[in-house]
């Protein structure tokens, strides 16, 4: 049977991750839409090869190269942050929502309230808007697969259980490229060392933040939105090997645990196929050869951002919108050369530090709190 697929963040890397697994699967997709911000040579391309209803920019500038590019294709060209929504509220049987950062926040929203079933990799969107996103949820009977690694990791170890009966769900952590570098060697870190992640291949954005090791702390609080065990409950672990995606503790002392290659078509192909499984072409875990699997603590004082990120989840309202803010800000800083490594956890550091808005309660309100701390991350980084 033919299944509608939506891909919104066609042209990234878990774009690419989930489009490989669709190529080998071709007869059991039909393709809506796909979108992409500016990339318009590769969307035009893959929206041939997929035969999608729509393909869409983010960026509006981008259009008349999109149309350009599409024309006598018989593919619908539309672009900007409107379009993105529309062509998400097309509704399809999967949505996988893979934008980067809180621009993937609105599209998503759009797919949750046709009511399918979105398989979330965007976690700006969940650290930004967690409690208006999983009320639009529950209201419209949508059903949220967790994409990122390590919350599939957690969803696959819950079905071996009730939430009721978890003791505690602990995260594990790479720990990033800089994991053994001392507070010094951080200082002078450079973008192109930050992007390079030992064991997983990802868009700039997400390498950056797993250097830092904001990438767990986003994951700590989407974690708390998508398996609402109380905060006390969650845990981190450092695990270079990345071979234990996230483990589930029960009441009785049993820890249920997932394993894979660090291969982010083994979490998406859970995502395109559940609740049933399919094949993938990944690498299997050969474990006498992996030897040993290692766990250490995080070290807080030189990677400050899980501490942060704990402290935004346990004083909510705008707290994490204004934590994911700040720091997509300074990493967009970073990775431009305009400020160095330690800076970016400084600046949400700061930018928590001062007075926050009230709590927001619809996607609008967000979204104006997103703005603000934009602006006023900004304003901390010029003055720096
Ligand atoms: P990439 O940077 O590789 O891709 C981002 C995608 O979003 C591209 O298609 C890009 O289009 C599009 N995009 C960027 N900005 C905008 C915008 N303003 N409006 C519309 N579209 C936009 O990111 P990843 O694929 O690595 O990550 C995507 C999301 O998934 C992130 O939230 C990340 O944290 C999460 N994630 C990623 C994992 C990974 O392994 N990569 C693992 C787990 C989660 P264009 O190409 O035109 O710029």
């Amino acid at each position: 049977m033919t299944r509608t697929l939506s891909l919104l963040g066609a042209t990234g890397s878990i774009g690419a991750s989930t489009l490989d697994l669709v190529r080998r699967n071709r007869g059991e997709w039909r393709v809506v839409a796909l979108t992409a911000n500016c990339n318009v040579a590769d969307l035009a391309a893959l929206a041939k090869e997929f035969a999608a209803e729509i393909a869409v920019v983010g960026d509006e500038a981008c259009l008349p190269e999109l149309r350009e590019a599409l024309s006598s294709s018989g593919i619908e060209a539309a672009g900007g942050a409107q379009a993105l929504c529309e062509a998400a509220a097309r509704g399809a049987d999967l949505t996988v929502a893979a934008i980067v950062g809180c621009a993937g926040l609105a599209p998503t929203m759009a797919a949750v309230e046709q009511g399918g079933t979105i398989a979330l990799a965007n976690k700006e969107a969940l650290v930004a808007a967690g409690d208006v996103l999983m009320a639009a949820v529950e209201r419209h009977g949508a059903t949220l697969l967790p994409t990122d690694s390590e919350h599939n990791a957690i969803f696959q170890c819950l079905q071996g259980g009730k939430l009721d009966q978890v003791e505690k769900i602990t995260l594990t952590a790479s720990g990033g490229p800089f994991r053994e570098w001392s507070a010094e060697q951080l200082a002078q870190a450079t973008p192109a060392q930050a992007v390079k992640h030992p064991n997983w291949s990802m868009g700039a954005k997400i390498s950056v933040d797993s250097a830092t090791m904001m990438n767990k702390g986003l994951e700590f609080i989407e974690a708390w939105h998508l398996f609402p065990v109380g905060l006390d409950r969650l845990g981190i672990v450092v695990h270079p090997q990345s071979v234990i995606h996230s483990m589930v503790e029960y009441r009785d002392g049993s820890t249920l645990a997932q394993l894979g290659p660090s291969d982010m078509r083994v979490p998406i192909a859970s995502c395109l196929a559940w609740p049933e499984r399919m094949e993938t072409p990944c690498e299997r875990l050969d474990l006498p050869k992996l030897g040993q699997l290692t766990f250490f603590e995080p070290d807080e004082a030189r990677f400050p951002a899980t501490r942060l990120a704990r402290e935004a989840a346990h004083a909510g309202g705008a707290a994490p919108a204004v934590l994911n803010a700040a720091n997509e800000v300074a990493v967009a800083a970073f990775l431009a050369g305009k400020i160095g490594f330690t800076r970016i956890a400084l600046t949400v550091e700061e930018s928590l530090s001062r007075s926050l808005p009230p709590a927001p309660a619809t996607l609008e309100e967000v979204l104006a709190v997103d703005s603000e701390a934009r602006v006023k991350a900004a304003q901390l980084l010029e003055f720096a």
